[in-house]
């Protein structure tokens, strides 16, 4: 079997549950969140808390590389102000650490926002946007290779996420993703996860072979399909190039299920984490199923 399918499940009561909660719906692998994603603070993890999550994870047969733990969403590490810059910067460290602690060697984060409002009647609005776009991927770099600077002597690779480009929410295009990885110091620490609905709405078709092969293979030759390490695997409220974040369960939004069956057949998902975040929890273990069927 080459292909590890699971859901981002809950990890309320504690980050050992996760596993648990993976193993019940048949996930081969899954996502968790460390700490609560709506807070800054976290306490540490105890020495019982990871012992309990590694010998849980060891039960579930699940290995550490399957699983892609998401960083809190407060996090914005393009953030325009000095201070918030500074507190996304040591949160995400923070994060990092968690990781490691646990044994995990990945953690999924979206890029970053420029929250630059700029007005569209203004006659240089696509010059000022671009700009705004360009600081800001500089901006995550920059936060990145502190990261990597401050976890030296952890292999947990940092994992960019597209995104459908909401707001000022970047890394929509894969020009952002490769202009980010260009200027990481220390490449071996970085990778990407490419969301279906994310990739979607942000204008990349998936639907048919043609355009999945198209948009696949934009993706290898802007940013490498080496970069590769993990995928949500979501349909999609909204319609192509919408630019709106609105997942659905599979099969029942805009994407349809035949980009699902062209993933699960494609090399180039093997040996890495797939993760459901789709709407319905309570058919996550139908989905997890349906997926592995798709296979030829
Ligand atoms: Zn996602
Ligand atoms: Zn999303």
């Amino acid at each position: 079997m080459k292909k590890f399918v699971g859901a981002h499940v809950s990890a309320s009561g504690g980050v050992e549950n996760a596993p648990l909660n993976a193993m019940e719906i048949g996930a081969k692998a899954f996502a968790l969140f460390t700490k609560n994603q709506r807070q800054w603070k976290a306490k540490a993890l105890e020495a019982k808390t990871i012992d309990a999550f590694q010998k849980n994870l060891e039960a579930s047969g699940i290995l550490p590389k399957h699983v892609l733990p998401h960083d809190s969403y407060l996090i914005n590490l393009g953030h325009p102000e000095a201070d918030k810059l500074e507190k996304s910067r040591e949160a995400f460290i923070d994060e990092l650490e968690r990781c490691r602690i646990l044994g995990l060697d990945k953690l999924n984060f979206h890029s970053g926002s420029h929250l630059v409002k700029i007005p569209k009647k203004d006659p240089h609005y696509e010059e000022k946007l671009l700009e705004a776009e360009l600081g800001c991927l500089d901006v995550i770099a920059e936060s990145m290779n502190r990261a990597i600077e401050a976890t030296k002597d952890s292999g947990v690779k940092l994992v960019i996420e597209n995104t459908a480009g909401q707001g000022s929410n970047l890394g929509y295009r894969f020009e952002h993703l490769a202009h980010i990885i260009d200027k990481i110091e220390d490449k071996s620490r970085v990778g990407v996860c490419l969301d279906t609905c994310h990739t979607f709405t942000a204008g990349y078709d998936l639907r048919t072979r043609e355009a999945y092969d198209q948009t696949m293979g934009e993706f290898d030759r802007i940013v490498g399909a080496d970069y590769l390490m993990g995928m949500h695997l979501n349909d999609s409220k909204p319609p192509l190039g919408s630019r709106v974040d609105r997942h659905h369960s599979l099969g029942q939004g805009e994407i349809g299920w035949d980009a699902f069956r062209f993933i699960m057949n494609d090399s180039r998902m093997d040996d890495i984490p797939l993760i459901l975040e789709t709407i319905d929890e309570s058919i996550w273990a139908e989905e997890i199923a349906a997926l592995y069927r798709l296979v030829e």
